[in-house]
This record gives structure tokens, sequence and C-alpha cells, in this order.
């Protein structure tokens, strides 16, 4: 392996964040050009996707290439993506959402239902048709902020700064793999109006890459 040198100014690199993207130039595998942002797992896989392709790698030296490889696998590592090998492709983990996320076209088709098997799997489904409602409050329902509980955990969901908050044990260990929803923001998002609620699945799913789900 090369030793890893950190990229120069490429001239197709970025001059500054891009918009909505970190300020801060080390959640960049690539700092100087602000290219292959690893501040989220959803980020650093996209990463690692992408700088697997031989066309991204061949504008940067063998020693930069290593010195982006670094930073990639040091967030996978630091996000406890696992990351698997095969023939040097990197695998999906299978059951992610990764491994069945259907194409952009399809998704404004697809009814709430639908949405929600990606999300949650069908065992996760059953167990969130499982949660008695009288169990889950919605505080808050407006165009860009849904909020409430399900039993104990909050939920907090809010469009505009793309965020999805939860506190519960299996959302905050299973995120990380690419499960981004449990039981509890199933049952909420049963109670939500549905028009509305499945715009909002259709969102989450087209744009998961661009969201904080903490
Ligand atoms: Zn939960």
């Amino acid at each position: 392996m090369p030793r890893a040198v950190k990229p120069s100014r490429k001239r197709d690199g970025r001059l500054g964040p891009p918009q909505g993207y970190p300020k801060d130039p080390d959640k960049y595998a690539d700092p100087a050009n602000w290219k292959y942002p690893v501040h989220t797992p959803f980020h650093a896989r996209a990463a690692r996707r992408y700088f697997n392709e031989p066309r991204n790698r061949v504008k940067y030296t063998p020693e930069e290439q290593a010195y982006i490889d670094k930073k990639i696998n040091e967030a996978l590592e630091r996000f406890g993506v696992a990351v698997k090998i095969r023939d040097g492709k990197i695998e999906d983990e299978a059951g992610t959402i990764q491994a069945d996320v259907p194409l952009n076209k399809d998704i404004d088709r697809m009814t709430f239902e639908e949405l929600l098997l990606v999300f949650l799997g069908t065992n996760r489904l059953a167990s969130a048709k499982g949660i008695d409602l009288s169990s889950v409050s919605v505080d808050k329902e407006t165009d860009t902020l849904l909020s409430g509980r399900v039993k104990d955990y909050t939920v907090r969901i809010d469009r505009q700064e793309k965020r999805l908050e939860h506190d519960c044990v299996d959302f905050r260990t299973n995120r990380a793999v690419g499960r981004l929803m449990c039981k509890h923001l199933g049952a909420f998002l049963m109670r939500l109006d549905r028009p509305k609620a499945t715009r909002l699945l259709r969102e989450l799913l087209r744009e998961r890459d661009h969201w904080t789900f903490e």
C-alpha cells in the first residue's frame, strides 16, 4: 500500500462545502476539495461506493487514494458499519435498507404500507402494528415538524432540518447499519394523517442520504 498523502486541490474540486453539508473539512475524506463527506453512516457508505469506482479513483495519485480510503474506512469503523469485501468489492449487508431500496421512479407509486415495509422489514412492521394506539401521541403535526411520544420514547421529525430524532435502543444501535426505523417510529407514522405520512416516507426514502437519523 502506498503512503497516504492528503489530496491536493483538483480542477474539478469544490471551493467550499456543498449546501447543507458540514463546514468542517475534517468531515470529508478529501478535505482539500470538499469531496466524499463522511459525517454520517450513510455518507460514509456512499463515499465508499463512489470511491470504489475507477473513474473517481483515477483523479487521484495512489498516495492520495490511500489517504481517502483510510479516511472513509476510519469513518465506517467509527460508525460500526460492517464492511464486507469480496473480490475487491464492497458488499452491502443483506437486509439493510441499501439492499432493497426501490428505484426513485418507483417510490412515487408506493403505498404507505409498502414504504413502511421498506423501512421496517416484515417483523418490525408486525411489531409496529401490535403497539397499542393509546400509547402513541402526536404533539405537533405541521408541514415541517412532527413530534410526539410512543410509550416512553420521543419522536421528532424535522423536514426543514432533514432530521429524525428518536431515543430507543433498537433505533440507536441499528441505524448505523442502515435500519432506519424501529417499531415505535412505525407506530408513530401510522397515527399521522395518512397522505402526509406517505409524502414524508417517500421524501425520507428518496433523500435518505441527506437526512440525519439520531
Ligand atoms: Zn424505537
